[in-house]
């Protein structure tokens, strides 16, 4: 029997980097839309700070409605400041550990600089939580450490 490689598109995560340069014509001013995260992300700051084991810098988090099935989006600009948006409606569905891999990935673009590495285990499950789609909730429960490991560790 063939296995089906099934893509769910609808939990797709590509949290792309765009690389605004409105500060060349505005220098003094910070072209991001929020000053502060929406208190609903405190808990996977924490604890990606926990794990990073220190604190990130000044970058918010907060909900849009996102185009293009993204569930999350890291914008930098080439002044140096960094915001970080979280889709409305694949927060309200996500679970615990679909929310811990959307700000650990999103964090992994605007505070550790990464791109995607979308490296496959043989079970299934991506090797990095930096890969392009969310990491499924089994695959949270069965690689959490290695996770931690390959993103913070190496
Ligand atoms: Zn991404």
């Amino acid at each position: 029997m063939l296995r089906k490689i099934i893509i769910l598109l609808l939990l797709s995560s590509c949290g792309k980097n765009i690389f605004h340069k409105d500060h060349i014509h505005n220098p003094s001013k910070d072209p991001r839309k929020n000053a502060i995260s929406d208190p609903a992300f405190d808990n996977y700051i924490a604890s990606f700070e926990f794990d990073y084991d220190r604190e990130i810098g000044d970058i918010p988090i907060n909900f849009n409605d996102l185009k293009d099935q993204k569930a999350g989006v890291c914008y930098t600009w080439s002044s140096g400041h960094a915001e970080i948006e979280i889709d409305r409606s694949y927060w309200d569905t996500a679970t615990e550990n679909e929310k811990t891999a959307i700000i650990y990935h999103e964090l992994g673009h605007c505070e550790l600089g990464r791109g995607h590495f979308d490296a496959m285990r043989k079970d299934g499950c991506a090797l990095s939580i930096m890969n392009w789609i969310v990491i499924r909730d089994k695959c949270m429960d069965l690689h959490f450490d290695d996770y931690i490991e390959e993103m913070f560790r190496q």
